[in-house]
């Protein structure tokens, strides 16, 4: 028997999420700069464990800055306010598959370690709840509609190091999540299809 739920990010052709760069990939670098992982302590005082595991590793993360990339993409600046496009888009999405948008969009911070952010974390706001799409074999349900920045393009990983270009970064993805409701192949080709 199969039982099978989805996750699909789908980036949006628009400026970036929280600049105005455009979201276009990019084989120009005008230059590279060099992090590296350093724990900070949560706002509840904690240091996470995953990323204190990470910085042991003591990894370089180089980024390739393009011309699409700003200062908040080196997370020099702080992020400008959300693309309201972007944000039209995912809305318009989550009334298309019945979703119940939510009352205030907040956006929030996941911990990323392994440097395909420069921030150390990416921002995603919760937009819509759920939601479903009717197939054939029934019902799908879809608990949850974000949108979200997409993370640096791993060009290559050498010794110690990864190289990141960041063109990628910072394009509006939006992630459509569905419950494990598809029982067959067919269904799961349907319901892709149609998102
Ligand atoms: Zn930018």
């Amino acid at each position: 028997m199969v039982k099978c739920g989805l996750e699909i990010h789908q980036q949006l052709a628009t400026k970036k999420l929280f600049c105005e760069c455009n979201s276009e990939l990019s084989e120009e670098i005008l230059y590279k700069f060099e992090r590296v992982l350093r724990p900070t302590q949560s706002e509840l005082g904690e240091i996470d464990r995953a990323a204190l595991e990470e910085s042991l590793k003591k990894r370089r993360f180089i980024y390739e800055v393009t011309p699409n990339s700003c200062l908040v993409e080196a997370d020099e600046e702080p992020p400008h306010e959300l693309n309201r496009e972007a944000l039209e888009i995912a809305l318009k999405i989550a009334l298309m598959l019945h979703a119940k948008i939510v009352d205030e969009i907040h956006v929030m911070r996941k911990i990323v370690i392994d440097g395909s952010n420069t921030s150390g974390f990416q921002r995603t706001a919760l937009i819509a709840v759920d939601g479903y799409i009717d197939t054939f074999f029934g019902r799908v349900r879809i608990p949850t509609i974000c949108l979200e920045e997409e993370a640096a393009r791993k060009i290559e990983e050498k010794d110690g190091g990864v190289v990141y270009r960041l063109d990628r970064l910072g394009i509006p993805l939006v992630e459509i999540s569905t419950s494990p409701d598809m029982k067959n192949g067919e269904q799961v080709k349907e319901v892709a299809e149609r998102i």
